[in-house]
């Protein structure tokens, strides 16, 4: 199903790539990890749930900036290899229709709202959330662990 009022806004890769050098240099607060189940790993970047066996690179990022009141930094999976940039964004990404929830913020990063997706029409949800005017982007993020999945801005 296409969106009607929104864009899907992956990982950038320029952040993706800093991850991958980060990772190879041995920071302390990025990990290599292998995957071990087919829904628990997903890449902010292709938006894909890893395979089982890929590895990715496990890191903080600051989804919210510092300076503001709801300032969050969080972990973040994405593939150890080159993998291509969801490009698709006028569709709601397939692999995360069920387990998330939408956190709604204004443009000075305040969250006025948050709703859980629903599986059968997350876009209803996340359009819901754009109609309010003081709405300037919506994060999806997994609704059991809480982290940050990927933001959606108004078209
Ligand atoms: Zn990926």
């Amino acid at each position: 199903m296409r969106t009607s009022n929104f864009r899907v806004i992956p990982l950038k890769t320029e952040v993706v790539e800093a991850a991958r050098r980060a990772a190879k240099s041995g920071a302390a607060d990025h990990r290599v990890v292998v995957a071990d189940s087919p829904r628990g790993y997903p890449c902010r970047h292709c938006l894909r749930w890893a395979k089982p066996g890929e590895q990715m690179i496990l890191f903080p990022f600051a989804t919210i900036p510092p300076g503001h009141p709801y300032s969050e930094t969080g972990p973040i999976f994405v593939h150890e290899q080159p993998c291509e940039r969801y490009t698709v964004t006028g569709e709601y990404p397939p692999d995360f229709r069920s387990g998330r929830v939408f956190r709604a913020y204004n443009s000075e990063y305040d969250m006025i709202d948050a709703k859980p997706a629903d599986e059968a029409e997350p876009e209803a949800v996340v359009e819901t959330l754009l109609e309010n005017p003081r709405t300037a982007f919506v994060d999806a993020r997994s609704a059991d662990r809480g982290c940050y999945t990927f933001r959606i801005e108004r078209i």
